[in-house]
């Protein structure tokens, strides 16, 4: 599994030692004190993806992500998050896409805990694939109330269309696309939330986690890991109206 897992994404490793590694150098490297680190995910909301992430080690994740991974909490959940690290803590977010592997190397799909058949991985990502391959028809995602994260995240995959289609591989390449829009939004949201961030130093982990099968471990190939000292950043930032109303100051 992991000779097919490798062959695709050379750089991952499983996602156990991901964990430790980054929490070492979050420990050691930046003499963090990992219980006033304040974890936050932008992850698809795939129970899967529980296996590769740091609850283990540490408490109280702030879920910014739904289906594909995007923020969608938005403005509102990272100005809430921001308020909740603990004083004298720091933020740490993981965020990215994931995608399944079988044992005879399709990516995509996914062999889950409890089943023999095959399921796609990421599922709202292989939705949105298989509607933007339609030839029949012009698909428009339309808001729609009750499918809102699926409906933006087709949304947001709609103007890379012809570079998804026109690859090698148009799984590999949604994922790719979805883990580079994953990484944007968060910039952006932080950039415009900043100044109400209750720490001195942001901590970005972005990587493309990949599921295999049960008996194998999830693996996580690392795409970024960078350090945020929320002063410079304060001082680079234009602030946007909507975060000067009391309500937001009380998240
Ligand atoms: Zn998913």
């Amino acid at each position: 599994m992991e000779k097919l897992i490798l062959k695709e994404y050379p750089n991952a490793r499983p996602g156990e030692e991901v964990t430790d590694t980054y929490l070492n150098f979050l420990a050691d490297n930046h003499h963090c004190d990992l219980k006033k680190v304040l974890f936050a995910t932008s992850l698809c909301c795939d129970d899967i993806n529980v296996s590769t992430d740091f609850r283990r080690v540490l408490a109280r994740p702030f879920n910014l992500g739904g289906l594909g991974g995007l923020p969608y909490a938005g403005f509102t959940g990272l100005v809430a998050y921001g308020h909740h690290i603990p004083d004298g803590g720091d933020a740490f977010i993981f965020y990215g896409p994931h995608i399944g592997i079988t044992e005879e190397g399709e990516l995509g799909k996914m062999r889950r805990p409890g089943q023999k058949g095959l399921t796609n991985s990421c599922g709202a990502l292989m939705l949105a694939l298989d509607r933007l391959t339609r030839t029949d028809e012009v698909y428009i995602p339309v808001g729609d109330e009750y499918d809102h994260q699926q409906t933006v995240l087709e949304r947001t995959l709609m103007p890379f269309k012809q570079q998804i289609l026109s690859a090698e591989n148009p799984v590999k390449e949604i994922t790719e696309v979805a883990y580079l829009v994953i990484e944007r939004q968060i910039r952006y949201l932080l950039e415009r939330t900043i100044t109400e961030f209750n720490c001195e130093r942001v901590f970005l982990l972005g990587g493309v986690i990949v599921n295999s099968s049960p008996e194998y471990p999830d693996y996580v190939e690392i795409r970024n890991f960078e350090k945020i000292e929320v002063e410079s950043m304060r001082t680079v930032t234009s602030q946007t109206a909507i975060l000067s109303n009391q309500a937001f100051k009380n998240l």
